[in-house]
């Protein structure tokens, strides 16, 4: 019989975790019973442990679904909370700290939930028993409880007391039954005595007299009757109390201090037929769960059937019956983004670095050229326009190069780009470009929904970008180094460089014509720019002389028309600079390398094409290959095998899509499974109905 209750109390344990229904569950055994009545004391007497919360203002806020499991084989005694993860508590007083806490993590203004706190004892000492604790019935509200508090308690236990449940209702012998909350609320829902046993503590507290009348009660006549007990644990000298109720097991104790009451006194003798001691209640308790539990089975495995039903449709209809689990989701999601990775990288390679670098290369190109020989001042109105204008100089230099000036502005232009640091510049260009790669194929990977991944998966490439960058600039930067000293150009460079920088150029052209279209717009149209510019260029050839800064405004312009003037008159004469210098580079003149004094763009551009061909080469191999080789590894390592069952749920379930359809096949699997659990009980149950008759 034993094995049949426990795996009865099994499977109500798994329909736990399946949840929600109310159908969806076997009968337990409720204990309810007034403030002070003595329950705790009967519940810790049952366990053989003090584990529940105490306090004068400790009103226990939510339901405790306890469940014991009696281990035959087992010495240690242990607790668990199934929904906490804190696995197994061996001491008492840890347990009890826990329920505390849990209870007073309730809101105050909620006063009590109807959410149970589920508790699982382990112990060869307890027997198999599901009971569920609720919230003691308070007769008057104290004075900072809130006053709904008694209304809300009532409210809670009926709603535990409903069949098929067995209901222990707790009265203390010192108390006039007739007003045991406990029995009037059992009353309520149980008139005919059915399924209520009753429990009259405190029986050392009335004469034995009185408590003999107590146990054969006649007024609520209980058909499973009521068992009179002593559970207060003697506190003498030689077994202190602290030891006894603390850490040590206390069924001992009680029972030896039970019988020492009731065997002292006739009135409880055998030939009285009463029923005393705690140790009769566990036994009690067992049989009458037991009868419970077996004779709803039927209706709770209908339940289950129903249940299963619904489930099996949903799969079938909603998922196609598509198997899904967070472990495989994780894999195909993982293997999907690995997949697209490497599609990624094949297209991404040593050409495509090179466009990011040549690009980049040819912006510094440009920066160079309008810092040293195409911009003149502009941001100041007073300033003139300088005497020898170092373009048209630069038109008429004569081919010899006599000049010195210009052979000397080309090398350190060209110093200046090879010693711009273009080491860690294009490690940074192309990182970068990675990263924005990784993140382009994580939105639009399955990842996209899952926060957790996401950062996994950015984190990984940010770190390994950075541990590869650091080296690989300084490495990069020694590659190039003979190009600081010297660098030849060869004919087809020149020619290549020549043609390249004419595009540049005129992409640049379209860039500042379309900058001074914009303006135009802004300022509210051409003639309005027209005027400013042509006041702005009497002021720069000293027609007229400002009085002041011009900073408030000047001949009849605001500061801010001045400003955007100043802007026009900028790009009106880069627009000029560079259709000359279109022509000059189209020129003859430019298409003989000789003759590179009078082309700087077109000898920038050839040192540029240079740099980038030492540095695509260089980041292909050293940057693009090894990124491409760990990145993937580093995944499997961050989302693969480092991450825990917990994780792996924790991540599917993010996605709400996901989330249900797990749920839908969690449900099925888990209402299949408890069938076939309900089935082998069956088979058990008649296999020992064929031993007992056989006995
Ligand atoms: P609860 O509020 O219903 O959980 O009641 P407790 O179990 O905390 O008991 C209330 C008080 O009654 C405590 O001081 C217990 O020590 C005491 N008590 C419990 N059972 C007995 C008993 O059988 N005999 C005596 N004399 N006192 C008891």
């Amino acid at each position: 019989m034993m094995m049949l209750t426990k795996k009865m109390i099994e499977i109500r344990g798994l329909l736990q975790t399946v949840g929600q229904s109310e159908s969806l569950t076997l009968p337990s055994i409720v204990v309810i019973g007034s403030q002070s009545s003595g329950k705790s004391s009967v519940l810790e007497a049952i366990v053989g442990h003090e584990f529940l919360p105490k306090g004068s203002n400790m009103v226990t806020r939510r339901p405790i679904e306890l469940t014991l499991i009696n281990t035959p084989d087992a010495h240690a005694e242990y607790g668990e909370f199934p929904a906490l993860g804190l696995g197994k508590i061996t001491d008492f007083s840890q347990v009890q700290r826990t329920l505390t806490d849990l209870n007073l993590a309730v809101p105050a203004r909620d006063c009590v939930t109807d959410d149970p706190i589920q508790l699982r004892i382990y112990s060869p000492n307890v027997p198999d028993l599901s009971l569920i604790d609720l919230p003691g019935y308070i007769q008057v509200t104290g004075r900072d409880q809130p006053v709904e508090l008694k209304e809300k308690i009532s409210e809670l236990c009926e709603k535990y007391i409903k069949p098929p449940n067995v209901i222990l209702a707790i009265s203390a012998a010192d108390v006039d039954l007739a007003n045991s909350t406990a029995l009037r609320a059992s009353r309520k829902v149980d008139p005919r005595g059915e399924r209520t046993i009753g429990v009259i503590t405190k029986m050392d507290l009335v004469d034995p007299e009185r408590g003999a009348s107590l146990l054969s009660d006649k007024k609520y006549a209980l058909r499973l009757g009521y068992v009179g007990v002593v559970c207060r644990v003697p506190s003498t000298t030689s077994t202190p109390k602290l030891f006894n109720r603390g850490s040590g097991n206390i069924t001992n104790a009680i029972a030896k201090n039970e019988n020492a009451y009731f065997s002292s006194h006739a009135e409880f003798s055998p030939d009285s037929h009463l029923s005393v001691g705690t140790k009769n209640l566990r036994k009690k308790l067992m049989h009458v769960l037991e009868q419970t539990m077996a004779a709803s089975l039927k209706t709770t495995s209908e339940a289950i059937q129903r249940e299963l039903a619904e489930a099996t449709y949903e799969y079938k209809v909603q998922y196609n019956e598509r198997p899904l689990s967070a472990e495989s989701y994780l894999a195909e999601s993982l293997d999907a983004f690995k997949h697209a990775f490497r599609s990624f990288s094949e297209q991404f390679g040593r050409q495509q670095v090179r466009e990011l670098l040549k690009h980049e290369l040819d912006q510094q190109v440009m920066n160079l050229l309008a810092q040293r020989y195409w911009n003149r001042p502009f941001d100041d109105l007073s300033v003139p326009l300088p005497e020898s204008d170092p373009l048209s100089g630069l038109m008429k230099a004569d081919p010899e190069g006599e000049n010195q000036i210009w052979q000397i502005k080309l090398d350190s232009s060209s110093a200046a780009l090879t010693k711009l640091g273009v080491g860690r510049l294009a490690t940074s260009v192309v990182a970068n470009a990675l990263q924005a790669h990784i993140d382009r194929l994580i939105s639009n990977s399955r990842f996209s929904a899952h926060p957790f991944a996401r950062q996994a998966i950015t984190e990984a490439s940010t770190s390994i970008l950075r541990d590869l960058s650091y080296d690989i600039s300084d490495e990069l930067e020694i590659c190039i180094k003979p190009y600081k000293y010297r660098i030849e150009v060869e004919d087809n460079e020149w020619a290549k460089g020549r043609e390249n920088v004419t595009n540049v150029l005129k992409e640049e052209l379209k860039v500042c014509e379309s900058a001074v279209k914009k303006l135009e717009e802004h300022v509210g149209g051409r003639k309005k720019v027209r005027d400013v510019t042509a006041f702005i260029d009497r002021v720069r050839s000293g027609q007229v002389v400002l009085e002041g800064d011009g900073i408030g405004g000047a001949g009849g312009f605001s500061a801010a028309l001045l400003k955007k003037g100043r802007e026009a008159v900028f790009l009106r004469d880069r627009v000029e600079v560079l259709k000359m210098r279109l022509l000059a580079v189209k020129s003859k003149q430019c298409a003989n390398k000789k003759n590179k004094y009078h082309c700087p763009e077109v000898f920038l551009d050839a040192v540029a094409d240079k740099l980038t061909t030492t540095a695509d080469l260089f980041l292909d191999a050293e940057l693009l290959s090894k990124f491409y080789y760990i990145f993937p590894r580093e995944l499997d390592a961050r989302l693969g095998r480092s991450l825990s069952q917990n994780e792996v749920e924790r991540f599917a379930r993010e996605d709400p899509k996901i989330r249900r359809h797990l749920d839908v096949v969690r449900r099925k699997d888990l209402l299949e499974h408890v069938l076939k659990e309900m089935e082998s009980l069956r088979q058990l149950e008649a296999r020992e109905k064929r031993y007992g008759a056989r006995k």
